[in-house]
């Protein structure tokens, strides 16, 4: 049972990998930790769940990384990805940070497996967790429990208490226990955006919000970020930027994770449901640009779209939970997909026409492109030719938003007035609009969780001892 009346060093509010970070680094500072994490026991671990590898520079060829990817390199990455809406020395700072974390998170329990083949080309900078995010996160948990970091499963916080900046005290509703006050010296909010929440959603969203699929936890409704908004925090991002991606449009409201997600769209063509291409399917390399699909199919009329490929290229990407709908024909194909057949066949008509000849290869910006139509097909453009058609129906799937509590380098919160909060912090999804303006490369939400999560651990445990 965890003395609920004492008062602890450091409250750490979310159970996801930026809370268990922080927990570990306070703890391994001497500080007494509690951690409350509003899912039962069994969803622990929010989005981090669903993980499978994170981005850290590194300067050469690891056991498990094919080459180096510098500082300057993952710099420039983030750059292009975020069109330069990133706060520079926070960004830069991260990226240092990220070099030792790969040995870190090892010594905290977490094994690394080599990328795996045919998902996002990812085997020179991203690093995969060994048995994916559910494991990564029970080695985090196991070593926090070793130290002696106290956690509560089904430990909603409801409210803070908040006066000039300092916080005093929180909130923590428990099934049969219900309200109990915890005191603390320091606060760490890890407890993830308000992806899940789709009545927040649609303040920015409209109704269309209505039919996004959120692809992780349900228990990330921003509740936490709310309140410190509303309690002097200042905010950070643009409520309407998030990483959203297009899954599959018969997957689950929530929770569907990765195998829902299609990586198919530079095989093919995306269609709305009026069969009209509306973006440049090959405009970059897969990995920098997988989650603007999300926000792409997000403004097309009743935010869905079709992937249309054929045969040919079936075994070229990841399959997923879905099976593919075909048809013998293409007229077949847009009859079983409810689109106007004759429609369907004119855009891939001339999009057929459309294809220059070229080398194909899916790995570099290859010269494979239309000429002639619009939107272009800029690379990877080949015919689609070879029956069976095939096709995914596709909805944004939002990952995670970036609205979130501006933070400095101490992970520290800082407030509306510009001031610094005198003892709270904030990492992970929660914070993640301090680097993210907009864009995502894959593999860094793990990285502002770990970077950020353990900085604030030390700082809280710092803090709390002063
Ligand atoms: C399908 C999927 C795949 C992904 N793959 C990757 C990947 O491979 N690499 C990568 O870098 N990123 C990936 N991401 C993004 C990544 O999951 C997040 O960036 C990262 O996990 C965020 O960590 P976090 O600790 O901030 O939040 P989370 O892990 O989501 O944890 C937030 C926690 O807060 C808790 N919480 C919320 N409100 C309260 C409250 N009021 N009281 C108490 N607890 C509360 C939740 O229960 C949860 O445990 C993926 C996301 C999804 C959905």
């Amino acid at each position: 049972m965890v003395d609920l009346k004492r008062r602890f060093d450091v409250l750490v509010i979310g159970g996801g990998n930026a809370a268990l970070c922080a927990a570990i680094s306070a703890r391994r500072a001497g500080a007494s930790v509690l951690v409350l994490e509003g899912a039962p026991k069994f969803y622990r671990g929010g989005n981090t769940r669903h993980t499978r590898n994170m981005r850290c520079a590194h300067d050469a060829a690891t056991d498990i990384l094919t080459g180096p990817y510098t500082e300057e390199e993952f710099w420039q990455d983030l750059l292009l990805v975020t069109g330069g809406q990133t706060d520079e020395e926070l960004a830069k700072f991260m990226i240092g940070e990220s070099k030792d974390i790969l040995n870190w998170i090892v010594e905290q329990g977490v094994r690394w497996q080599p990328s795996l083949g045919g998902t996002l080309s990812l085997g020179r900078t991203n690093s995969f967790f060994l048995g994916g995010g559910r494991a990564m996160l029970n080695a985090l948990y196991l070593t926090a429990e070793k130290l002696g970091v106290q956690i509560i499963y089904d430990a909603e916080v409801t409210d803070l208490n908040i006066e000039d900046g300092m916080f005093l005290s929180a909130n923590l509703k428990q099934p049969i226990d219900g309200i109990t006050e915890i005191r603390a010296s320091t606060l760490v909010a890890a407890a993830g955006g308000f992806e899940a929440n789709i009545e927040w959603l649609k303040e920015y969203w409209g109704e269309a919000a209505d039919n996004f699929l959120i692809r992780g936890t349900p228990y990330n409704r921003g509740s936490i970020l709310k309140m410190l908004l509303a309690k002097g925090v200042q905010d950070i991002g643009d409520p309407t930027q998030c990483h959203a991606v297009a899954i599959d449009a018969r997957a689950p409201k929530f929770d569907g994770g990765i195998i829902t997600r299609h990586d198919s769209v530079v095989f093919g063509i995306v269609v709305n449901k009026h069969a009209q291409r509306f973006y440049d399917e090959g405009e970059d390399i897969w990995p920098k640009r997988y989650a603007i699909w999300g926000r792409l199919v997000a403004a097309q009329p009743d935010q869905i779209a079709y992937i249309i490929f054929d045969s040919s290229v079936v075994t070229s990407f990841m399959p997923t939970l879905f099976p593919p709908i075909a048809g013998a024909t293409i007229a077949e194909l847009a009859t079983k997909l409810e689109l106007d057949p004759a429609a369907l066949e004119k855009t891939v008509t001339e999009f057929n026409a459309a294809v220059q000849p070229g080398t194909f290869d899916h790995t570099i910006l290859d010269d494979c492109r239309t000429e002639g139509i619009a939107p272009a097909k800029t690379h990877w453009a080949r015919r689609i030719e070879h029956a069976p058609y095939l096709a995914y129906p596709v909805r944004p799937g939002i990952t995670f938003t970036y609205l979130g509590t501006r933070v400095n380098k101490q992970s520290r919160m800082v407030m509306k007035d510009g001031k610094p909060s005198a003892n709270m912090f904030a990492a992970g999804e929660i914070m993640a609009g301090n680097v993210l303006g907009k864009g995502y490369a894959a593999g860094i939400g793990m990285t502002i969780g770990s970077v950020f999560g353990r900085v604030a651990g030390q700082e809280a445990a710092k803090n709390a001892r002063n």
